[in-house]
C-alpha cells in the first residue's frame, strides 16, 4: 500500500468513553476523518456501568473543549460547572448527545469491539517499509461477524474498566477464579439500585483497598441494615486498613474523612468483619455460592459466599495489541516516556506533569494509547489529561508539531492529590492510588487547564472511582 493510500484512510478510534469521543472531536476539527469503534451498545458504555458513581470532578472539568464546540451549536448546554456529575448523568447529558451528534454518529460504529491490531500485510516481526503501511483492525461485531477495518493510524482509548486485575496472588488468577466468574462483580456494582437483589440478605466478600471497595463497603453496610441477614466480609492484602480510615474527622478532605470514619466505624461496630493480610488462592463454585479457599495473616482461610466484589484494581488489554511495536514500560504498562511521570511509586497526581504526543509515541508511527489506557496500571488518570492527549494526537497526525508540543494543560507544582478516591496501596502493591506512595498522606490535588478553559481547579469532594491502587 502506498503512503498516499494511507494518509486516505480513516483514524481508527478504539472506544467511544469520554476519550475516544472527545479524540473524534479533534480530529474532525484538524480535518481527518475519524472511526470510532465501541464495543458497548451506546457511546459511554463503560462510564454507563457505573453509572450511579458520582464523579469527583465537577462538570467544567469534564468535558472536552472540541466536543462542546461541536456540541453547543446543537443547542446543547454545560450542566452547572460546579456540580458533580453521576456517571449515569455524564452519560446521559454529555456522552450520549456528543454521539448523537451528526458529525460523530455518522463515524462511530457501536457493538463493535476490537480484536486486534496490526500493520497491514505485515506481522511485528517485518520491518521492511513498515511506516508506509496502513494498520488493519480486526473487529467482531454483536452478530458475530468478523471484519477488517484499514486505517492510517489508531488511537486506542478503550480504557482498562473491563479488565479488573485478577483476585489471585502475584498478579495471576486464584485456581478456579474463571469458573467463579458467575459470583464475581466488577468494583462498583449498584448494590442499592439496579444490582440490589444479588447482595440483599447475602453474604458477599469485599476484595481490595481502594476507594472503590469502601464506597461499596458502606453501600453494603446501609443494605444491610434494610435487609437482615445481608453479611459483608472485607479481605484487604495488607496488614492493616488504617490509611483507609484516613484521618478522621480532622481530614483535610471532608468527604475522605467521612468515608473512613464510616467505615471504621462500621467495622468497629461489627457491621462487617475485616479480614487482613488475605491471601486468596481457590474458588470453587457451587450452584448458589463460592468457596473462597486460601489464607489469612497466614492461617488457613474458607469463606462461603453469595458474591465476590473484585475491587483489586485494573490493568490495560495489551492482547489486542500484540502485533504492533510498542514501547511501553515494564512496571506500569504505560508508555515508557509516559510512566515515569505517572509511576504511582514516584508521583501522586500533582506531581504529573502535562503531556502530549510526543510522549505517547510508540514505534509504531500513528500509532497511540490515550485515556485510561494509556496510565497502564497507573491509577492517576484524569478526563482533563485524557482530552489534553487527544488534542495533541491529533494536532501531530494533521502534522501541526507546534501546537502538538505546546501542552495545553497546566498542573500547578502545588496541589498533590485529588479527593477521597486518594487512598493508598494496600500492603506491598506497587499501584498506588491516586496520591500513589509519594506523599504519606494524600492530599487535595489542584489543577490548572490552560487555554482554552485556562482557569485552575480544585477536585476536592469525591466519590467513586475504582482502579485506585486497591490491593
Ligand atoms: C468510578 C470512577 C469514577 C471516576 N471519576 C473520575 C472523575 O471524577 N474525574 C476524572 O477526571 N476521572 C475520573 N475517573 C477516571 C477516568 O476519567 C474514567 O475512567 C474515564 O471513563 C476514562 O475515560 P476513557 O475514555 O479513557 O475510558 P472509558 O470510559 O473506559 O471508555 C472506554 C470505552 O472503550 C470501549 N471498549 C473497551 N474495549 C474495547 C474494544 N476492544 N473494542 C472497542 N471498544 C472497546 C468501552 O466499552 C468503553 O466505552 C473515574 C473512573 C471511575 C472508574
Amino acid at each position: 500500500m502506498s503512503e498516499i493510500a494511507r494518509d486516505r484512510l480513516p483514524v481508527v478510534v478504539i472506544g467511544a468513553g469520554p476519550v475516544g469521543l472527545a479524540a473524534a472531536a479533534h480530529l474532525l476539527e484538524r480535518g481527518l476523518e475519524p472511526l470510532v469503534l465501541e464495543a458497548g451498545g451506546t457511546a459511554g458504555a463503560a462510564v454507563a456501568s457505573w453509572g450511579h458513581v458520582r464523579l469527583f470532578s465537577p462538570w467544567r472539568y469534564d468535558v472536552d473543549a472540541a466536543a462542546r464546540r461541536l456540541l453547543e451549536p446543537t443547542g446543547w448546554t454545560l450542566p452547572d460547572p460546579d456540580a458533580l456529575p453521576t456517571g449515569r448523568e455524564l452519560v446521559e447529558d454529555y456522552l450520549a448527545p456528543l454521539a448523537a451528534t451528526e458529525a460523530i454518529s455518522s463515524r462511530l460504529r457501536t457493538g463493535t469491539r476490537v480484536l486486534a491490531v496490526a500493520r497491514d500485510g505485515a506481522d511485528k516481526t517485518r520491518s521492511l517499509g513498515r511506516e508506509r503501511r496502513a494498520y488493519r483492525v480486526r473487529t467482531v461485531d454483536a452478530a458475530g461477524r468478523v471484519t477488517d477495518v484499514l486505517a492510517r493510524s489508531v488511537i486506542d482509548a478503550s480504557g482498562t474498566f473491563s479488565t479488573s486485575n485478577p483476585l489471585g496472588v502475584s498478579g495471576l488468577p486464584a485456581a478456579g477464579e474463571a469458573d467463579a466468574a458467575p459470583f464475581v462483580t466488577g468494583p462498583l456494582p449498584d448494590v442499592l439500585g439496579a444490582d440490589r437483589d444479588r447482595f440483599a440478605g447475602r453474604h458477599t466478600l469485599v476484595v481490595g483497598m481502594g476507594h472503590s471497595a469502601a464506597n461499596t463497603l458502606l453501600s453494603l453496610v446501609e443494605l444491610s441494615e434494610a435487609t437482615p441477614g445481608t453479611t459483608i466480609t472485607w479481605a484487604i492484602r495488607g496488614g492493616s486498613a488504617r490509611r483507609l480510615f484516613g484521618g478522621g474527622t480532622d481530614d483535610e478532605l471532608p468527604a475522605r474523612g467521612l468515608l473512613g470514619t464510616r467505615l471504621r466505624g462500621a467495622v468497629d461496630a461489627g457491621r462487617l468483619r475485616l479480614l487482613a493480610r488475605v491471601s486468596i488462592e481457590q474458588l470453587v463454585p457451587g450452584p448458589e455460592s463460592v468457596q473462597v479457599l486460601g489464607t489469612a495473616k497466614d492461617e488457613p482461610l474458607a469463606l462461603d459466599v453469595h458474591a465476590v466484589v473484585n475491587a483489586t484494581g485494573f490493568r490495560p488489554d495489551l492482547d489486542v495489541l500484540r502485533e504492533v511495536r510498542l514501547d511501553l514500560d515494564p512496571v506500569v504498562e504505560a508508555p515508557s516516556a509516559l510512566a515515569p511521570l505517572i509511576d504511582p511509586n514516584q508521583h501522586s497526581c500533582g506531581t504529573v506533569p502535562p503531556h502530549g504526543e510526543a510522549v505517547l509515541s510508540h514505534p509504531d508511527d500513528g500509532f497511540y494509547l490515550a485515556g485510561m489506557k494509556s496510565y497502564g496500571r497507573a491509577p492517576t488518570f484524569l478526563l482533563a489529561t485524557g482530552y489534553e492527549q487527544v488534542r495533541s494526537v491529533a494536532a501531530a497526525l494533521a502534522g501541526d508539531r507546534a501546537a502538538a508540543d505546546v501542552v495545553e494543560l497546566n498542573l500547578p507544582a502545588t496541589g498533590v492529590c485529588s479527593s477521597d478516591l486518594a487512598l493508598e496501596a494496600d500492603g506491598d502493591s506497587a499501584a498506588g492510588s491516586c496520591c500513589g506512595a509519594a506523599p504519606a498522606e494524600p492530599q487535595l490535588v489542584t489543577l490548572g487547564v490552560g487555554a482554552p478553559a485556562g482557569v485552575g481547579f480544585a477536585t476536592g469532594v469525591a466519590h467513586g472511582r475504582s482502579g485506585d491502587g486497591e490491593g
